[in-house]
């Protein structure tokens, strides 16, 4: 049996949930003030994955740096890659909200995408 703790953060709360484990199985999960608690501490124990926000260069435009996300949660363990990844790219302007500035970053599949207009 093994146990783990963790600080939820699913809301600024922040609520110390600890979680069972037997066989990498979750058994119980304790602390948690919401069901989210529970999903989050299900999955963080045995499939961790988070959204990442970082900023990338851009050419020509009226600010030097524009804002980006991941389109989706990417797995906690590929997150060093991904923002590795970022450093070297650069778009040219006008980037719009929305717009792909990676695809399939680090090689998960998932896009990385812009969260503000530069024109
Ligand atoms: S368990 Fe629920 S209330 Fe507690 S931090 Fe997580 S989301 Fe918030």
């Amino acid at each position: 049996m093994e146990t783990r703790e963790l600080t939820c953060i699913g809301c600024p709360l922040g609520c110390a949930v600890m979680v069972t484990l037997e066989n990498g199985q979750v058994i119980n999960v304790t602390g948690n003030t919401c069901k989210r608690g529970e999903d989050y501490a299900r999955k963080e124990v045995t499939h961790p994955t988070r959204i990442v926000t970082s900023t990338v260069r851009v050419c020509g435009g009226s600010a030097p740096m524009v804002s980006v996300k991941t389109r989706s949660d990417i797995p906690k363990g590929k997150i060093f890659d991904c923002v590795h990844a970022l450093k070297g790219v650069t778009v040219p302007a006008p980037v719009h909200i929305g717009d792909v500035v990676a695809a399939d970053v680090a090689g998960t599949g998932v896009d990385v995408i812009a969260t503000k207009d530069v024109c």
